[in-house]
């Protein structure tokens, strides 16, 4: 059977245009519908529908249940010049995040570095998205990330989940190539990976999943379906020690919560704490982008073990995506594009609308 049989294919500006739509329905302003419209659109140009427009109906399912807020702006909590605490106040993540940065990045140009602890926001999305934004501002960023929501990762040694996906990211530009973007859950995979994978009817690989006694499985429904099972954290002990320290920073000394008891709501909260630095300031940024010109080459001249078709850098993976998808179009699992179209329909849309818009009418 093709797998891709009944998948829509649609291109990035019509699929912002939709998701414009869909946002600017929950009583959004254009500038906030415009903001969560790219980020979504952004992460599946890059490859991570986890994280992309199949995220929609989660948006207007909170808001409809009155745990998302539109048109919300961060609240500073504390300024301190190069310190910013900041309130997320329960807005659209895309654009608490990006004020977030913003500020950030304004303090780090004017004191070197900044520190910014970003609570009660809700989804962020995809962080990456957050450290190319200080790429964009030539400086380096890294993000320490929790999730208040229902925990669904085991700790290393555990039987049942305790903490959520908790992702952390660091962005450093290069002057003259392709930033280094690393971005990624704590977890084997991504919770919206475990989504696309049951959408698309499909099984997970091996060691990544417990069913809800604790026994491996690969059966990505026991993450949907109640009695629930547990993503296992990636890299082990490693792995599990980056997402407590991600819970930890990212959920507490931003300022945030931290998880410690089953979340009854759909609502997903991320706090994130980020350091960002201006290399310039530091006066190494010389030394950074020599260095790490010297060090792509030299790891890319590696021989390849079997089966890979090059070495590659964090980031690269999703700049091969944004060339392809952004040429062919974005592929939408017939699941996803069905629960679009509902959302879309339960805030007024009509099937057609969503479709004209998505280019397809
Ligand atoms: P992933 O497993 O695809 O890993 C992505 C990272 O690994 C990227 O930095 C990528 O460039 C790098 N990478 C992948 N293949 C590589 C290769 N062959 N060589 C070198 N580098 C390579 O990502 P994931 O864990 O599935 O996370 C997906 C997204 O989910 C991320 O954008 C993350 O921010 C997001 N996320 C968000 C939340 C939230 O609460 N907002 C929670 C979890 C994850």
């Amino acid at each position: 059977m093709n797998e891709n049989a009944s998948y829509v294919a649609v291109h990035a500006a019509p699929l912002k245009e939709l998701a414009r739509a869909i946002i600017g329905r929950t009583g959004s302003s254009e500038r906030e519908a415009g903001l969560v419209a790219d980020q979504l659109v952004e992460a599946n140009l890059t490859g991570h529908d986890s994280h992309g427009v199949g995220m929609l109906p989660r948006y207007v399912e909170v808001f409809r249940l009155g745990r998302l807020k539109v048109n919300q702006h961060v609240s500073v909590v504390l300024d301190g010049g190069a310190l910013l605490t900041l309130n997320g106040n329960m807005g659209y993540g895309q654009v608490m995040a990006y004020e977030a940065m913003q500020m950030g990045i304004e303090r780090a140009a004017e004191h070197g570095a900044a520190v910014v602890g970003l609570s009660n926001s809700h989804h962020i999305g995809r962080i990456g998205h957050w450290a190319e934004q200080c790429i964009a501002a030539g400086m380096v960023s890294m993000h320490y990330v929790n999730v208040i929501s229902q925990p669904v990762v085991a700790p290393f040694g555990g039987r049942d989940a305790r903490f959520v996906t908790n992702p952390f990211c660091v962005g450093i530009p290069r002057p003259h190539d392709e930033p280094i973007v690393l971005d990624f859950a704590t977890s084997r995979i991504a919770m919206g990976k475990v989504r696309v994978a049951m959408n698309k009817g499909v099984e997970v690989g091996t060691g990544i999943l417990l069913d809800n006694q604790g026994d491996a499985t690969r059966d990505p429904r026991v993450m949907f379906w109640p009695p629930f099972g547990a993503i296992l954290p990636f890299g082990e002990h490693k792995g599990y020690s980056l997402a407590v320290v991600c819970e930890l920073l990212g959920g507490a000394l931003s300022g945030g919560r931290t998880l410690h008891e089953r979340s009854p709501g759909r609502e997903i909260i991320n706090n994130m704490f980020s350091i960002i630095i201006d290399p310039q300031r530091l006066g190494t940024a010389a030394n950074l982008s020599a260095e790490t010109a010297e060090f792509a080459a030299w790891v890319k001249e590696s021989p390849l073990a079997q089966g890979a078709d090059r070495i590659k850098l964090p980031g690269e993976p999703e700049q091969d995506h944004r060339r392809e998808r952004g040429a062919k179009g974005i592929p939408i699992d017939p699941t996803t594009w069905t629960e679009i179209i509902g959302a879309a329909v339960q805030l007024g849309l009509t099937r057609r609308e969503v479709e004209q818009l998505a280019g397809l009418g």
